[in-house]
């Protein structure tokens, strides 16, 4: 169920962090039915995050808004590039070259403007996370920002190690925004560190988040 008081809740709680940044929040509504984003909408918000390709095109019929925002945070498989490019305004985690080429060549003359992204960047170096190691993120966004029909704006964090506790959780978001730093000491204009999830999200704000991410706390537990 959408909670409206914690969604205010965490409206209230961004104020401070807002004078000095534009930060904005995605309902992440993987698992949760058309009905619940409906009811997210309904209270003002304009955000959701999707995971899986079919299940999001779905409940996007079903809610029938053309006022949303959706934005693909799932695994960007090959032979759903085409569908991804297509139906979201924003597509976070990106993590390889040819991802971007093909998210863009969709764009590329579909009248539509370029696709917003971020690229994962992993940045605690854990195997099994997805995302650019830090050390191959230069070029990658060399190659991302050649291409048209895609704009770069930020970065994006797999979720935080589990091991470690606050400290941890805080470098890993730390680590990030000195990724985004540096691209932008190189010249590169990027305004997004997409990160901050329903655990972590005030550690995440207080490391320079712009844009979180916020499931569970939001709509309660999932169904998958
Ligand atoms: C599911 C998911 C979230 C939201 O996680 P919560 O802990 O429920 O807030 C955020 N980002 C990504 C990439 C996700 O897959």
């Amino acid at each position: 169920m959408f909670d409206v008081s914690s969604w205010q809740q965490i409206q209230a709680y961004l104020v401070p962090f807002r004078r000095h940044r534009e930060i904005r929040v995605i309902a992440v509504s993987k698992g949760q039915g058309a009905a619940q984003i409906c009811a997210a909408a309904e209270a003002g918000v304009r955000l959701f995050g999707e995971s899986y390709v079919q299940e999001a095109l779905g409940k996007q019929a079903q809610v029938g808004r053309a006022d949303l925002e959706w934005h693909f945070i799932g695994r960007i498989q090959r032979n759903k590039t085409r569908l991804i490019a297509s139906h979201f305004h924003w597509v976070h985690g990106v993590t390889e070259e040819g991802q971007a080429r093909r998210l863009s060549e969709v764009r590329t003359g579909d009248g539509r403007p370029p696709l917003p992204i971020c690229l994962q960047v992993n940045v605690s170096g854990e195997a099994g996370k997805g995302g650019v190691s830090p050390a191959q993120l230069p070029d990658l966004v060399e190659a991302v920002v050649q291409m048209p029909g895609v704009t770069l704006r930020g970065l994006t964090a797999p979720p935080a190690p589990l091991r470690g506790g606050e400290a941890a959780t805080r470098h890993h978001f730390a680590a990030l925004r000195q990724q985004l730093e540096s691209l932008r000491a190189a010249g590169h204009v990027l305004d997004t560190l997409s990160m901050g999830m329903s655990g972590d999200y005030p550690l995440a704000l207080e490391e320079g988040a712009t844009l979180l991410r916020l499931g569970t706390i939001l709509f309660g537990r999932r169904e998958n």
